[in-house]
């Protein structure tokens, strides 16, 4: 038999671009999906089908598609046109990337729900939901906003209060207001589509899928159970319709409802996989009705509700047919130094920061597949635990020994390695692949892969690699190249360390994807497979002898300490450093602190020392869209900016131009953005870069400040050099 997987992870909503989080969740289950693709069962190789989309639909994105004057449909196709730099920049290797908002996902979301019609669990109730009478739309908690009924703080939204943390109902709030018209909300009777997670067949369901072994980590299946009751008691109905208008797919024969966006957007895992099946000539119904596909979705544990309720119940009574071959891996949070990430404290990492400052993506793959476990549990970013953990293990243990040996190869045996081996070289070979006790150890590492416990598998891996290292050092073959007679020895030793370096690289590839296809093409290998790490079958200790390789190129440099300064960028330090004219003319004070500008003759600021043009280059300037732009309450220099730098989602810059322009005056105009320039708090907000503009260095006899505006022609996203 051989296995097939459907693997998903969770949909990203489509209002802003990844944080490290999501890249947290795509490289766990990129790492588990690559390892899978290594396996063969029997002799075909092991199908693995594994898709993402973007969860388009929902009021939030409706509104920010208003504000900005566009579709919704644009607003999403312009996050989702920013999501290949982080995929491809972090090597995950999704067959497909799709959108809720797709026909296949309109076609199986009304498909299930009529099941679930056909099979009595939708019901109908009238409920009285609050009403915005001027915009003439039903409001969600969030749209509404008043004041805390414990706290009496204002400007609080419909569902809990950010000052005290209160929870409540909209309908607590004093002097509640409509957050798109200030219309006080009225209470209007509507009719709702509820599933029915009450009824007993869905508790009875959901207590021996819950509970079937190998489904769900114990303390989820401990969680879930709870939210049961001890007799699905507390199993409530779900509200699985909105009014109209509303950014999603239609309830058939509901005029003016649509389906909540929690309700479609599992589905979309689905619509994902048949929109690849249809491109790739598979057949979509007869894959899922295969009895070997499973069925495999990577989660945070903010959704489990979501996924351990209303999905499987979803789609058991709509008779999907993987239900029961159908998993959920549940991970923790991302954590910075221990603390929630948060933006404006300055530990927040930016994957594409990251990708900017020119760190190796594989590094931090490696990190997160160390620290991660197959428990619920969150897993901390800490930097120096990170340059050591990389540093020692990536670059101390295992590129060390190949770049200690691979030369001996090319300069003393015109590239070929040694066509056998000494007894006492082979014996060094099963010390570091087999365990005293007889088992090999690639066996153990694949079954830690399997059941995700990755870092469990890299420490066994990094066991091989002590062993390689203490080969190495007890036969030092540079000694061995100095003496002539020493010939056979030192091809002995140097293949030897290769065939374990090469050992070491199929083990690590699911990890580091790049460095392994590098060592592959360097050791005249084809693609790897898990089966040539076997020993039993001479695979791997043989496959490297006689064998001629290609030249050895360094394969991964150190972790700089530097790069991790610069990846968090303390929000004072952020804040001193910036000279943009926006501080400058905001924060009079700093400036005097500042060293006195020298002026030329002519009147002019004296040119900077020179640079080199990698100094330029590390400045990247960007042509970008002013697609917004606002006052600032409370400042009589700022204006707020919102740009489109072409990146596929939208930043906030503050700049010290408001004496100049007007903001209607910029809305739609080009501009140059300082695009990798570390964001900074400000009193107003985070500002994401900054504007470029022109002033006089005295500003008191030469007021003005300037913003630059390209030629006709330049576009968003175009670098300036
Ligand atoms: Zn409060």
């Amino acid at each position: 038999m051989t296995r097939k997987l459907f693997v998903t992870t969770a949909l990203p909503y489509a209002n802003a671009a990844f944080h490290i989080g999501h890249m947290m969740e795509y490289i766990q289950a990129d790492i588990w999906v690559r390892f899978q693709r290594m396996q063969r069962d029997g002799d075909a190789r092991r199908i693995v089908h594994f898709v993402g989309a973007d969860d388009t639909h929902g009021t939030p994105i409706m509104i920010a598609a208003e504000k900005e004057g566009i579709t919704p449909q644009e607003f999403v196709a312009k996050i989702a046109a920013g999501r290949a730099q982080y995929l491809d920049g972090f090597h995950i290797a999704f067959d497909n990337w799709y959108s809720t908002d797709s026909p296949e996902n309109v076609e199986l979301s009304q498909g299930i729900y009529r099941k679930l019609r056909d099979a009595g669990l939708i019901q109908t109730k009238t409920v009285d939901r609050f009403f915005d009478p001027v915009k003439g739309m039903f409001l969600a908690d969030r749209n509404i906003k008043g004041e805390c009924p414990k706290c009496a703080a204002k400007d609080q939204y419909g569902d809990n209060c950010e000052v005290c943390g209160a929870a409540y109902q909209p309908t607590d709030l004093v002097n509640p207001f409509s957050v798109f018209t200030n219309a006080t909300p009225i209470l209007k009777p509507s009719e709702q589509y509820f599933f029915k997670l009450s009824d007993q067949r869905c508790y009875e369901f959901l207590r021996g899928w819950l509970n079937t072994p190998g489904r769900l980590q114990p303390e989820m299946v401990n969680k879930v159970s709870e939210w049961l009751g001890e007799a699905g008691e507390k199993l409530a109905d779900w509200d699985i319709s909105r009014d109209a208008p509303y950014f999603g797919i239609p309830i058939p024969d509901a005029p003016g409802k649509y389906f909540y966006v929690w309700l479609d957007a599992p589905v979309g895992y689905l619509a994902s996989l048949k929109n690849y099946c249809d491109k790739q000539g598979i057949d979509f119904d007869g894959l899922l009705r295969d009895p070997e596909t499973e069925q495999i979705h990577f989660i945070g544990k903010d959704i489990v509700s979501f996924h351990l309720l209303f999905w499987p119940a979803m789609l058991k009574f709509a008779d999907h047919p993987t239900i029961e071959r159908m998993r959920v891996a549940v991970h923790g949070h991302l954590t910075v130094n221990n603390e929630k990430m948060s933006k404006s404290r300055g530990t927040g990492i930016s994957p594409l920061r990251y990708l900017n400052l020119g760190m190796n993506p594989e590094w931090l793959r490696y990190y997160i597949a160390f620290k991660l476990n197959s428990k619920v549990e969150d897993l901390d970013f800490t930097g120096e635990d990170f340059v050591a953990r990389v540093n020692s293990d990536l670059i101390g243990k295992y590129v060390n020994i190949a770049s200690r040996c691979a030369g001996f190869i090319a300069k003393k045996f015109d590239g070929k390695l040694a066509t056998s081996l000494s007894e006492h070289a082979q014996s060094w070979i099963k010390r570091a692949l087999v365990t005293p006790e007889g088992v090999e150890r690639q066996a153990s590492i694949a079954a830690n892969f399997e059941s995700r416990e990755f870092g469990k598998a890299l420490r066994e891996i990094m066991e091989i690699a002590d062993f390689a290292n203490q080969y190495v050092d007890e036969n030092k073959p540079w000694i061995l190249a100095k003496d002539d007679s020493k010939l056979a020895e030192l091809h002995d030793v140097c293949t030897t360390a290769l065939i374990l370096f090469r050992q070491l690289s199929i083990l690590l590839s699911p990890v580091l994807p790049g460095v392994a296809a590098n060592v592959a093409k360097f050791l005249n290998d084809e693609q790897f497979e898990w089966a040539q790490t076997s020993v039993a079958n001479g695979a791997a200790a043989n496959a490297l002898l006689g064998r001629s390789i290609g030249a050895y190129a360094h394969l991964m440099t150190r972790v700089d300490p530097k790069m991790i300064e610069d990846l968090f960028d303390a929000p004072q330090a952020a804040a001193a450093a910036a000279a943009a004219p926006a501080v400058k003319a905001e924060k009079p004070a700093k400036a005097k602190a500042a060293p006195a500008v020298q002026v030329t003759e002519t009147g002019i600021e004296v040119i900077a020392p020179e640079i080199s043009v990698d100094d330029f280059f590390k400045v990247d300037l960007r042509i970008a869209r002013i697609v917004n732009c606002e006052h600032v309450e409370g400042s009589d220099k700022l204006l707020r900016l919102t740009l489109d730098a072409g990146e596929g989602r939208l930043r906030n810059v503050f700049s010290g131009i408001k004496s100049m322009y007007q903001p209607e005056d910029l809305i739609g105009k080009l501009t140059v953005l300082v695009a990798n320039l570390a964001p900074r708090k400000m009193k107003f907000g985070i500002s994401e870069g900054m504007v470029m503009a022109a002033s006089a260095v005295d500003e008191k006899s030469k007021p003005g400040i300037y913003i630059l505006n390209p030629w006709p022609g330049a576009e968003p996203g175009m670098r300036i050099s």
